[in-house]
């Protein structure tokens, strides 16, 4: 066995974020008063994902950024609808979903006969363990290792030293960080020495150049990897 413990990302990793963000969107609009529709989802996610950007560069907290977004996508459409309320709809929506993505409930529960699977994730704590606790995948899971908790988010060396504080046995050369992002998972593992596997369901170029060891577009290849 190369990699005995496996660090999977969630988001759009083990679980369908899209599928989630999209009905939690939908609640916060309507909190606030508005209509879905994709053009205006697209506008809200010009926001969401510049703050979320501030964000994984350090330069402000989650709390700060979570509202930011409505703040700012409420402004540009100049309504007066409270950014506090929606957010509190759109995360206490995406508590509620749990959607798996593709193979990843049989993935999981398969090689956890033989591997000790962890998540890594950067997320807000209250939202990961809602949906943490009501997934499929959770009795495969030994732990979860949420940003928020750690005090530190990938890509950091930081946030690999609390995981890494948090698992017996573990080592640089026993393990595998298993997920989507280039800029958190990908380049986490590449900062701290650690194998890694890029999920890249729809086949997105890696701009930066970062090592990637493995990259698969189906969970399933994973049984060959590790
Ligand atoms: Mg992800």
């Amino acid at each position: 066995m190369r990699y005995p413990y496996l660090l999977f990302d969630a988001d759009n990793t083990l679980f369908d974020f899209d599928r989630a963000e999209l009905r939690a969107v939908k609640v916060s609009f309507k909190t606030a008063g508005l209509a879905y529709s994709e053009e205006l989802h697209r506008r809200y996610s010009v926001h969401n994902n510049a703050c979320w950007a501030m964000f994984d560069r350090g330069e402000a907290s989650k709390e700060f950024i979570c509202l930011e977004r409505f703040r700012r996508f409420f402004a540009e459409l100049g309504i007066d609808a409270d950014p506090a309320a929606a957010n509190r709809a759109h995360l206490d929506t995406l508590a509620t979903c749990s959607f798996p993505t593709p193979y990843s409930v049989e993935v999981c529960e398969r090689l956890s006969k033989t591997h000790r699977l962890f998540l890594i994730t950067n997320a807000v704590a209250s939202v990961q363990r809602g949906r943490l606790a009501r997934a499929e995948i959770r009795p495969y899971l030994e732990a979860a290792f949420i940003s928020e908790e750690a005090g530190a988010q990938k890509p950091t060396k930081e946030y690999f030293d609390y995981v890494f504080a948090h698992i017996d046995g573990i080592t640089t050369d026993n393990c595998l960080v298993i997920g989507d992002s280039l800029t958190s998972d990908i380049s986490g593992a590449n900062n701290y020495g650690l194998a890694c596997c890029w999920f890249n369901p729809k086949h997105a170029p890696n701009p930066d150049g970062l090592r990637v060891d493995y990259e698969i577009a189906d969970l399933r290849e994973l049984y060959d990897i590790v």
